[in-house]
């Protein structure tokens, strides 16, 4: 079945979502991508990877002049990461949603970091915060040809 509306409209949105280094330590990678791929979304990225101090620096580049900066390049780069791109309709705010606020001790329960964290520099996970940085944070961490185009069996059980 062709279900052009499924696969390319203008609300489809995409969003890098990052198991950082805590997260795959503590092994909870299978448990974080379970959370999106349960919810709905597409997976079209998925790696794990060394990230170098200038890919962490620039990812955050917003931040460098925030007293915590030095340590969060040190934390992100402290081991490997899993960096993932999922696409959909509301995605990058829906993963927000799912991920919790920054500080995990105010995350509501049945959020990632509301379950399974407890320290802002430990909270396990990344998500873009806006559909611009969504595009912009997957284009930094993967390259062409390490993204997948696909329709997943359950399109048409997703949306009408
Ligand atoms: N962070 C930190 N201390 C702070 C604020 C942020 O260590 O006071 C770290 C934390 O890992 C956070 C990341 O910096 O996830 C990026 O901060 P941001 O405000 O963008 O939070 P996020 O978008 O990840 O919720
Ligand atoms: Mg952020």
């Amino acid at each position: 079945i062709f279900l052009p509306h499924l696969v390319a409209s203008m609300e489809v949105e995409e969003t890098y979502i990052m198991v950082k280094p805590d997260g795959v330590q503590r092994g909870l990678v299978g448990e974080i991508i379970s959370r999106f791929e349960k919810k709905g979304f597409k997976l079209t990225g998925l790696k794990l990877f060394q990230c170098p101090k200038e890919l962490a620096e620039e990812h955050y580049k917003d931040l460098k002049s925030r007293p915590f900066f030095p340590k969060l390049i040190n934390y992100i780069t402290s081991g490997p990461v899993v960096c993932m791109a999922w696409e959909g309709v509301g995605v990058v705010a829906s993963a927000r949603k799912l991920i919790g606020s920054t500080d995990p001790l105010q995350a509501e329960p049945g959020t990632i970091r509301g379950d399974l964290a407890v320290q802002t520099g430990r909270n396990v996970v990344h998500g873009s915060d806006s559909p611009e940085n969504g595009k912009r944070e997957i284009g930094l961490w993967f390259k062409e040809g390490e993204l997948c185009q696909w329709i997943p069996a359950q399109a048409p059980w997703l949306r009408e």
